[in-house]
């Protein structure tokens, strides 16, 4: 068996009680000495008596290991040694002091084994019957012998009825403690935290439901409702869920708890009622599961996904915005997603600063966290259109950063990934917007962006009070040029003319192919003079000797664009008809 571990105090309190019991019998016996009526009583060998149980008594206090199983049988022989004396002393059988032996006898019946047990019966029945042979009447009366049998008879059933007993009785708590050591193990090991809770009373907890509490075991049994873990905010809360796990026998809640050191946690806590056969009450096992992790996962799941469905806005955007409104949406997205100061997308031609240069050379994002000086943390997220970097989508934290955390390096990417997407577009929709305005044989603006450019300078000419003309320039019988050149030098011509034209404009004047051989010139801050002169110098620069005549009109107030272009185009007629190769204003024709 095994024998736990004891401080010596103890082995000398545990030996006591065990005495204690058999030490009163004993001074008992010694007590009623001086009563034992007629009988001589022969002192010296009470006195032996006496001496050797108290020595007994005393060895066994100092050296409490005496009373320990092992040795019963060895202090019991010793005592009915003593009474033996007793007995002999106080008037041998008649003195009635052989019932002192049923005291050994339960002593190794209690602590001693079964074999110790009949090896002490022996012993009696040696003390019974050998006075009895050796030395007879008066003392040992023959007739005594009667008592010999019955006494070893009793004490044969009390010591054998009494160690069947302890053993039964060991038997069963030796299961119980297994089992509560097994169940302990199981408690122990549960990452869960666990209460055994009887009618509001923690009766149990585990080492894992005092970690996540901090509430000592001590602090926790006993305790009822409301429980040390229930903040004070929530009491109303919990007594309704306690209510409702009673009625319903059992269920499973989550709510916040308070830790012994003011702090709150989210917990799941199932209780599962175990009806008590014994008493009728009903415990319940308790387990509690810290969610705080979990939930601030599930929150930060919800709001991933509500960047990722603004993502999913970002790229439906993408397909149908304008390129600029494309790309404030993705800084937009990115301000949000990273916490950011600014965001910027830059293009390649943009992106002068080396660690933006890093990012696009190797293709892979440069982060560079606050600096030790507060510098502010920098993110370039290359932006690859098939595996091109065509710009970098640039975010700064005025903030302190130090990392980026992989669902953010993950949302940037997808992000950039959109503003790839917004870059080609806006190159594509440039070209596409530059391929609308532009005459293709030329290069000049066309009809459509001329009637921009018209609007605008109309608008500016009414707010400034600034002059503007217009002119209308059309080649002269270049059907017969065509006819006569063929229609690829036409073109040639065309070309060559608006080029030389173009080189002799001012930047702020707009010369765009009207429609075929027909051009227009709009001049801001032109009078019709001014404009006439500046026709004029255009003349020399068609080759070919080929020549144009010329429509001006000087816009007035209230003139709309159509009206200055009819105007104008009045005026070139009037040239036409008064003989090409000449320049005729609105107000008159006036000769080349
Ligand atoms: P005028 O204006 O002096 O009355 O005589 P015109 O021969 O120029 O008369 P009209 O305006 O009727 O003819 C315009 C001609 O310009 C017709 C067409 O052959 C020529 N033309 C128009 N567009 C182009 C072009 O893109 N390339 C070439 N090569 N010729 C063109
Ligand atoms: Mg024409
Ligand atoms: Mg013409």
């Amino acid at each position: 068996m095994l024998v736990p571990q004891r401080t010596d105090a103890s082995d000398v309190r545990i030996a006591a009680r065990r005495l204690a019991p058999f030490a009163l019998c004993g001074l008992v016996a010694f007590a009623l000495v001086p009563f034992s009526g007629a009988i001589a009583v022969r002192w010296p060998e009470v006195a032996i008596a006496f001496a050797i149980t108290s020595l007994l008594g005393v060895l066994a206090l100092l050296k409490p290991s005496l009373t320990e199983p092992r040795h019963a049988d060895a202090g019991a022989l010793v005592a009915l040694v003593a009474i033996a004396l007793l007995r002999d002393g106080t008037g041998g059988a008649r003195g009635g002091y052989g019932i002192t032996v049923m005291v050994p006898v339960l002593w190794v019946a209690l602590y001693g084994t079964r074999p110790q047990l009949w090896r002490l019966l022996f012993a009696v029945a040696l003390m019974f019957t050998v006075p009895l042979v050796a030395i007879g009447e008066p003392r040992y009366a023959a007739t005594g012998w009667r008592s010999v049998p019955l006494t070893l008879l009793a004490s044969t059933l009390v010591g054998v009825v009494v160690q069947e007993l302890l053993a039964r009785e060991r038997q069963s708590s030796d299961l119980v403690q297994a089992e509560h050591a097994r169940s302990t193990a199981i408690l122990s090991s549960m990452r869960e935290g666990f209460a055994l809770t009887r009618d509001g009373v923690i009766v149990d907890v585990n080492p894992a439901l005092t970690a996540l509490t901090g509430f000592t075991r001590d602090e926790l049994i006993g305790a009822r409702t409301p429980f040390p873990f229930w903040p004070l905010d929530q009491m109303a809360a919990l007594q309704r869920v306690r209510a409702q796990i009673k009625a319903e026998r059992g269920g499973t809640f989550e709510t916040t708890f308070r830790r012994a050191d003011g702090s709150r946690f989210v917990a799941e806590v199932t209780a599962v009622p175990v009806p008590q056969p014994d008493d009728g009450s009903t415990v319940f096992l308790n387990t509690m599961r810290d969610v705080t992790e979990r939930r601030a996962a599930e929150q930060a799941m919800e709001e991933r996904g509500e960047q990722l469905a603004q993502l999913a806005t970002v790229t439906r955007v993408i397909a149908h915005a304008n390129p600029d409104d494309a790309r404030e949406t993705v800084c937009g997205l990115a301000l949000r997603i990273s916490n950011a100061t600014t965001a910027q997308i830059r293009q390649l031609d943009e992106t002068d600063d080396p660690d933006a240069r890093r990012a696009i050379d190797t293709r892979t994002a440069v982060f560079l966290p606050t600096g030790p000086h507060g510098a502010d943390a920098e993110l370039f997220q290359p932006i690859l259109d098939e595996g091109r970097a065509i710009g970098v989508l640039a975010l700064t934290w005025t903030t302190r950063k130090q990392a980026l955390d992989a669902s953010e390096t993950h949302l940037l990417e997808l992000l950039a990934n959109e503003a790839a997407v917004a870059l080609v577009k806006a190159s594509a929709h440039a070209e596409l917007e530059r391929l609308v305005r532009t005459d293709p044989l030329t290069g000049l603006p066309n009809r459509r962006a001329l009637e921009e450019h018209h609007e605008r300078e109309l608008a500016a000419a009414a707010r400034s009070g600034r002059p503007l003309c217009l002119a209308i320039i059309d080649l002269d019988r270049f059907k017969d040029y065509n006819d006569t050149y063929g229609h690829p030098a036409g073109d040639a011509l065309l070309r060559a003319a608006a080029a030389g034209w173009s080189a002799r404009l001012r930047a702020t004047d707009v010369l765009a192919r009207w429609g075929g051989e027909e051009f227009c010139l709009l001049l801001p801050g032109c009078d019709e003079a001014g404009a006439c002169a500046l026709i004029e110098q255009l003349r020399p620069v068609v080759p070919q000797g080929q020549t144009f005549s010329a429509g001006v009109a000087l816009w007035t107030p209230g003139v709309g664009a159509e009206q200055l272009i009819a105007q104008a185009d009045a005026a070139l007629y009037r040239a036409k008809r008064d003989g090409r190769n000449r320049t005729a204003t609105a107000l008159g024709a006036r000769a080349a």
